[in-house]
């Protein structure tokens, strides 16, 4: 196993069980989060907690970011106390936000030009997979910088596939996230169609989860839904950035996206309800609005 040395900037819901299983795995772990009160968990379990990103930088072979946006990326890594302010030569990079590609061309080009490499590193699997460290991580760079943190990488996910150039790895998991909309748009639908057939709906999940129809959505937050479980693995509010970006990039190839545009807007309309802090799955309550029924796991 390599000594590489580790820094892991945002330990939000999907970080803080990256970060876990890098040290699990035995890797020497900085981290840093702007609220620094969620640094306590990992520092207990040993990991070093630093004052900011280039401090950590100061510190690190590879340096991971995993924040929210566009800008908080470009925040953390080019800002005043940026990752860049404090990063050597040779500084490995990996972004595993998602953020948009064309902003992690330029992002990589800066570190480029201070010595440092870039890799973007996406992921998908939700805060289980995170937890579980079996992530799906869709990865964009060269080869060298591929190789030299696929050991990382092992630690926090399963399905690791260099997909490309730098950006390609946002590319391919916008890719994904046009599925993950389109796979919850169809379990709300179903479970709706279920509800108002007058079908047990707890036994129609149990019946089509395991056959053709079934899906990572389906099986993980079909049961959330008949529980009127609203916690989120992915907000409502991050799950519209993305989508956002998914319509951007489509407008700039020039592919209409009908179906995804569609859940935009649904999305919007629980966002314009107060609901973006809610999970990605609670896009059925739209479609119950629409319908004016609601489902029932419970049936009296
Ligand atoms: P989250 O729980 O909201 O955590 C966001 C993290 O980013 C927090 O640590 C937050 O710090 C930090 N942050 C945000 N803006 C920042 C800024 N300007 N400067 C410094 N730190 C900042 O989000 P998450 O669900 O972990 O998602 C993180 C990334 O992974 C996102 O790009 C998301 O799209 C992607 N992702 C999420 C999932 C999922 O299922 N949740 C799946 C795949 C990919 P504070 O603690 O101070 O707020």
């Amino acid at each position: 196993m390599s000594q590489l040395t580790v820094g892991f900037i945002g330990l939000g819901i999907m970080g803080r069980g990256m970060a876990r299983n890098l040290r699990a795995a035995g890797f020497p772990l900085y981290v840093y989060n702007r609220t620094a009160s969620r640094m306590t968990e990992l520092a207990d379990s040993g990991a070093v907690a630093t004052t900011s990103p280039a401090d950590l930088a100061t510190r690190c072979d590879v340096v991971i970011t995993c924040v929210s946006d566009t800008p908080d990326v470009e925040a953390v890594i080019d800002g005043p106390t940026g990752v860049i302010a404090g990063m050597r030569a040779g500084t490995l990079v990996i972004d595993m936000s998602t953020i948009s590609p064309q902003a992690t061309v330029a992002l990589a080009a800066r570190i480029n030009a201070k010595g440092g490499s870039m890799l973007d590193a996406p992921v998908s699997g939700g805060s289980e997979g995170a937890a579980k460290g079996t992530l799906s991580i869709m990865v964009g760079g060269s080869d060298v910088d591929f190789a030299r943190a696929l050991p990382v990488f092992q630690a926090m996910g399963k399905n690791i596939v260099h997909v490309g150039a730098q950006g390609a790895g946002q590319t391919v998991k916008l890719v994904n996230q046009i599925l993950v909309v389109g796979n919850a748009l169809a379990m709300s639908e179903a479970l709706l169609f279920a509800q108002a057939g007058g079908v047990d709906v707890t036994k129609a999940l149990a019946a089509v989860s395991g056959g053709a129809a079934g899906s990572w959505m389906l099986s993980n937050r079909g049961p959330q839904i008949l529980n009127r479980d609203w916690r989120p693995g992915f907000t409502i509010d991050l799950q519209q950035k993305d989508l956002r970006l998914v319509l951007d990039a489509a407008d700039d190839v020039g592919v209409p996206l009908p179906g995804t545009a569609l859940i935009f807007q649904l999305y919007r309309t629980l966002q314009h309800a107060g609901l973006g802090h809610e999970g990605n799955h609670a896009l059925v309550k739209a479609l119950e609005q629409l319908a004016r029924i609601e489902i029932n796991s419970n049936p009296s």
